[in-house]
């Protein structure tokens, strides 16, 4: 998957010298040996430094710091670009796995009979799936659609982008999410109208989306409900480039305060609940990434998205 002699090719296509890497966790075990094989391959002393803070996304675009640092290229790693601006070139090295899903579909066939039209979706890494499912399922006389996203590869979803799959929503019976982790099907799930399976790569099971996302769904409600009564508001702005919304912070807040709401706009990387240590907030809207709601019970707080604010005078 890291091949460092690829990787290093393109960096001396760039005449890089000192480079910032960043990397999302599950990379980060081997990302010290990939960095000293780097430096090795690298002509002109290559030096290398290796961002340490979490990378879940392309948003999370460091050019500032890597560029205070004296680097002149930044190596994000096992993200696709998310169309940002940056002070110095990025290599977005995407990292996909060769995965055949064929002998899942098999035992998945028989759920998928009633849909003769399937959208296909998938991750970054996962992307080479596609082609395998596509040809299975074109087999057995399906009609197969992957949709072009406005950010990344055609099929590709991110947590906060499905347009792959809401371009197609008119016309498949049903989208068909491959990969691993519940974090972006269920959010697929949550945008898209019609139904949503998921074909787990990790669990090795086909699961029909229809009950969890009734679950999430309530469970939105219910923030929202619970926001109602709460007073004071907090309205999380990242400083991560691509989850940067400090407009519809703004709006957030000016409609809270014409319901009589006390609220505050606040400024975090990320945000964590020892950031909110000493702050008498009862609410938090989030205007950053979606992942957040996977975490809202550390927070113990209730947590809206600025879609929700208008609901809250219902
Ligand atoms: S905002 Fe969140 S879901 Fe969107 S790319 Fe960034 S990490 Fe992924």
């Amino acid at each position: 998957m890291l091949n460092v002699g690829s990787v290093a090719r393109k960096i001396r296509k760039h005449k890089a010298r000192r480079i910032f890497i960043q990397v999302p966790e599950g990379l980060k075990t081997r990302i010290l040996g990939f960095a000293r094989e780097l430096e090795k391959n690298g002509k002109r002393g290559l030096k290398v430094l290796i961002s340490v803070d979490p990378c879940y996304g392309a948003c999370d675009l460091r050019d500032n710091e890597a560029k205070a640092l004296g680097c002149d290229l930044i190596l994000h790693l096992g993200h696709s670009d998310f169309g940002l601006k940056s002070k110095i070139p990025v290599i977005y090295e995407e990292l996909r796995m060769d995965y055949d899903p064929t002998p899942l579909l098999m035992i998945a066939l028989n759920d998928l009979k009633p849909f003769k039209k399937i959208g296909l979706v998938t991750t970054v890494q996962f992307l080479s799936s596609l082609d395998h499912a596509r040809k299975f399922l074109q087999k057995r006389r399906k009609k197969v659609y992957v949709g072009s996203p406005r950010r990344g590869n055609p099929g590709q979803v991110l947590g906060c982008d499905f347009s792959a799959a809401k371009d197609l929503e008119g016309t498949v019976d049903c989208f068909l999410f491959m990969g691993s982790g519940t974090f972006h099907p269920l959010g697929l799930s949550m945008a898209v109208k019609k139904p949503v399976f998921f074909l787990d790569f990790e669990g090795t099971q086909l699961l029909d989306l229809k009950d969890e996302k009734r679950r999430m769904e309530n469970i939105r409600l219910l923030q929202i409900e619970n926001a109602k009564s709460c007073k004071s508001f907090g309205i999380l702005v990242s400083t991560k480039p691509g989850q940067m919304r400090i407009k519809t912070a703004e709006e957030s807040k000016e409609k809270l305060e014409k319901m009589g709401k006390k609220a505050w706009i606040l400024v975090a990387d990320e945000l964590t609940p020892e950031k909110l240590l000493g702050l008498q907030i009862d609410c938090i809207v989030n205007t950053a990434c979606p992942r957040m709601r996977e975490d809202s019970r550390l927070f113990k707080k209730t947590i809206i998205d600025p879609d929700d604010v208008d609901k809250l005078k219902e």
